[in-house]
């Protein structure tokens, strides 16, 4: 059994969802199919996701939100028109996305969740009508009905243990199954969103819980390719990589996949499948937990701002006992996270995501820093920017890092630390 995710630009249209209709038909272990909500048509359309988002803000600021509601309503209309599907359809759609919309506000994050899912749970209604349009018995699947439990955290759901069991159900269902992404449950029968991009994490879910063969996520790319093809003119295409290698490639700014979605996928060993809806018989990317030759090429390099660097100095350091567990303590009980501690003898770089830290934060901290260890210097630095070379063959390789220096150096950018 494959689980196969579509996008929201495999799912944008009509002419896309027949697309990935004939996807799911080639081949019949494509059986649980995750949908995420219409996404852009063209450069400057909107996503259904935000077009809701519009409508919860409006209604929660006492603004018009009937006209962006019109708007996907409209937008719904236009795709199950155009796939002449039945009036119930439209009907259905209509009142569920009316229903949420006008729905309790009581609780804001529960409200602006429950809008924001509409937009999937919608699209997995109208692309189950598709499928059985064109002669499949397909059925929508609701994620609170197969066991997707999720925490509380609104916007930022993570699933809760003991999920999958009930959810590995799924392997023996004789339909195809359309499941919405983005969001699951709470226990008590909340809607909750997982942070934005999540239906990639749906899929890695239900593919961790099936055991399936494979989980193939479809989108609007070849591959995954060896840089940011907006900085790059048409760069590589990776054919195969791990997942550490990915999870650090889309950490520093990857987009193709949401970097949490992996961790369910990593955790099953579920090899992974980047495809393109629109050529879906070009290779794709595999992510695999190992690779099967030791390559010791760069396998990506990524690249991201918006990094702050705390420098701390002291003479001595690598003697005081319990200095660098002191510093860490202070960013966690001021509740910031880090994300790398390059060090020296006397000295050592807390770096953080500069969102995370805001001059208030910046100030609690360094005043600590300065009175609870006494430091011979605390220096912050913002505005850093991260290059990452990714390859887990590179170890084996003479030459990589001057390389990239070289680089460095001859467009004039001065390296602050190499990690
Ligand atoms: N529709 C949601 C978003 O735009 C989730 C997704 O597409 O994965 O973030």
């Amino acid at each position: 059994m494959k689980v196969c995710k579509f996008g929201g630009s495999s799912v944008s249209d009509a002419k896309q969802i027949r697309k990935i209709c004939q996807i799911i038909m080639a081949d019949p272990a494509r059986q649980v199919i995750v949908v995420s909500a219409p996404g852009k048509r063209f450069e400057d359309d909107i996503k259904v996701t935000d077009m809701l988002m519009r409508c919860a803000d409006a209604r929660l600021a006492e603004g018009d939100w009937e006209e962006p509601l019109e708007q996907v309503i409209e937008r719904y209309r236009g795709i199950c028109q155009e796939l002449d599907l039945p009036a119930e359809v439209i009907k259905s759609v209509t009142q569920a996305l009316r229903d949420v919309v006008c729905g309790s506000t009581e609780h804001i994050g529960r409200y602006q969740d429950a809008v924001k899912a509409a937009g999937e749970d919608n699209s997995a209604r109208v692309i189950a009508g598709a499928l059985r349009k064109m002669g499949c018995t397909a059925r929508y699947l609701n994620p609170g009905e197969a066991g997707l439990h999720v925490t509380d955290e609104y916007g930022h759901a993570r699933l809760l243990p003991g999920s999958l069991e009930k959810l590995g159900e799924l392997a023996y269902v004789k339909d195809i199954v359309v499941f919405p992404g983005f969001f699951g449950y709470t226990p008590n029968g909340e809607v909750v969103t997982f942070s934005r991009g999540g239906s990639d994490i749906t899929g890695a879910i239900l593919a961790a819980a099936i055991g399936a063969e494979l989980y193939e996520n479809f989108t609007d790319v070849d591959a995954v390719f060896v840089a940011d093809p907006r900085i790059i003119k048409a760069p590589l295409a990776v054919r195969e990589i791990t997942y550490r290698e990915m999870r650090e490639l889309s950490y520093a700014g990857f987009g193709v996949l949401h970097d949490e979605a992996i961790i369910p996928a990593v955790r099953a060993n579920i090899p992974i499948c980047i495809k393109n809806t629109n050529a879906p018989d070009a290779p794709g990317t595999m992510i695999v937990p190992e690779h099967q030759v030791i390559d010791s090429r760069v396998v990506g390099i990524a690249a991201s701002g918006g990094f702050c660097t705390v420098f701390v100095s002291k003479y001595l350091m690598n003697r005081e006992i319990g200095f660098g567990r002191r510093l860490l303590q202070i960013f966690e009980e001021e509740g910031v996270s880090y994300e790398h501690t390059p060090s020296g003898i006397d000295n050592i770089s807390i770096i953080v995501d500069e969102a995370s830290f805001p001059e208030s934060t910046e100030k609690a901290v360094c005043e600590r820093i300065e009175k609870e260890l006494e430091p011979d210097n605390v220096n912050v630095e913002r505005g850093m920017a991260l290059i990452m070379i990714v390859g887990e063959g590179m170890r084996y390789a003479v030459g990589i890092a001057s390389t990239a220096t070289q680089c460095l150096a001859k467009a004039g950018v001065n390296l602050e630390m190499l990690n």
